[in-house]
């Protein structure tokens, strides 16, 4: 019997259908599945992103594979690219330029982008979509990419930071700073609109908003805002104190945080109702705290649990897909890859999984394909790029990991390479 070896070349040729007609993606940051389990044990159900058709374990790591921060990760969501923790989507390690962010992206594409967290606006989670600063510290940077033309139509998040009315004013924004403005504008069609709650971040839900929207709030009102037309949108809703709450090993804060944020998730999927053009995807960007359930003590009673530090770790993290084309989400396994998964049609690339030789002339392949569309799977004894033979196409109707049986002629190879790829006709020789 020959043995098996797995070639890694496989491309795909053409884009597949467009995107989603809207584009939601929730970050919990700091949500780790022990975060999600004290919810589920606090409610005594579970969460509604937890029923999402699809879902994935991420890595999270940033460059160079240590435990990331806020920045790296909200980066490698944004651009693709795997950063330096710190840095708000530059080239860092690298040469330190530009990263296209989703947001830019976005915009150029004519879809209308908003960011609404419950930390304060120039913090490293919604920055990395739409800014680039070499450190997350930079908040001028920041705030240079928010007001810029192709920045973000809509802000809402807490108020921190040197603000100007008048350069805000310049850019075309209209300023909120209580709900009920938040409110009057998102209804009234003003063309930008800046909700900047506050000098710091949103308060802890657990304490009282005291005047503040909540996360709820913020979520309802930016749907409201690009509800007045339906152009293409991106909204990204960050659960920004999940992270903070966590830090300081705050149970009933973290808990407080994380139910505001499944509340956030319903108002998202009330607004979506029966629409088929809409992908909701929840995500978070790395654990923070080590939490851990120990005893679930039922509903409304706080779990007992551990904290295992008072840093972030390097957990994965659970994505969560609902929608057109979330079915693409088992493709994903880093989070750079929220980045192809929510700006590239194309996104996954089919991709080998493994192969098992079950007798001297048939191989099993297992790739991982994505329905309704066609796959080429070409077959090689050698990995020279001349001698690819196409052994099969396949139009899958369900997504996942996919069986197929390559048979060979006597005399057996003693080598076997497989490359899949994405087929509307015949494919560009390598
Ligand atoms: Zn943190």
């Amino acid at each position: 019997m020959g043995w098996v070896a797995v070639a890694v070349a496989v491309w795909a040729t053409v884009r597949a259908d467009e995107l989603p007609r809207h584009i939601v993606l929730l970050i919990g940051d700091g949500m780790g599945e022990g975060h999600v389990s004290a919810a589920r044990a606090w409610l005594g159900r579970r969460l509604r992103f937890e029923d999402f058709p699809f879902s994935v374990a991420l890595s999270t790591e940033s460059a160079g594979g240590g435990i990331t921060d806020s920045a790296a990760a909200s980066t490698a969501m944004a651009t693709g690219r795997r950063v330096a923790n710190g840095t708000i989507s530059r080239a860092i390690p690298g040469d330190g330029s530009d990263l296209l962010t989703l947001g830019e992206r976005f915009h150029a594409a004519g879809r209308r982008v908003g960011l609404v967290t419950t930390s304060y606006l120039l913090d490293a989670t919604p920055a990395a979509f739409a800014s680039h600063a070499t450190h997350r510290s930079d908040y001028t940077s920041i705030m240079n990419g928010y007001l810029a033309a192709n920045g973000p139509r809509l802000l809402l998040g807490g108020g921190y930071g040197n603000w100007s009315t008048s350069a805000l004013e310049q850019a075309g924004f209209t300023l909120a700073t209580t709900p009920s403005n938040m409110w009057w504008a998102a209804t009234s069609g003003v063309s930008r609109l800046a909700g900047l709650f506050g000098g710091g971040a949103i308060p802890y839900e657990y304490d009282g908003l005291n005047g503040f929207p909540g996360i709820e709030d913020m979520t309802r009102a930016a749907l409201a805002y690009f509800g007045r037309t339906d152009e293409p949108t991106f909204l990204l809703i960050e659960g920004g104190r999940i992270d903070h709450a966590a830090h300081a090993n705050d149970l009933p804060r973290c808990l407080g945080e994380v139910l505001a944020f499944e509340r956030a998730v319903e108002a998202v999927l009330a607004w979506r109702g029966d629409r088929a053009d809409v992908l909701v995807v929840v995500a978070a960007d790395h654990e923070t705290g080590g939490l851990r359930v120990i005893e679930d003590r039922g509903p409304g009673v706080l779990p007992a649990v551990s904290w295992s530090t008072t840093w972030h770790t390097a957990a994965p993290i659970r994505a969560y897909a609902v929608g057109a084309g979330a079915d693409r989400l088992l493709g994903a396994r880093h989070l750079t890859d929220v980045h192809g998964l929510l700006g590239d049609p194309a996104f996954p690339w089919p991709e080998i999984r493994g192969a098992v030789a079950e007798a001297s002339s048939r191989v099993r392949v297992h790739w991982l394909a994505i329905s309704g569309r066609v796959y080429g799977v070409e077959a090689a004894t050698s990995g020279l790029a001349r001698s690819w033979m196409l052994c099969g196409v396949v139009t899958t109707s369900q997504s996942g990991i996919q069986d197929l049986l390559v048979s060979f002629s006597d005399p057996p190879p003693s080598a076997f390479f497989f490359r899949v790829w994405q087929r509307t006709g015949d494919p560009d020789p390598p």
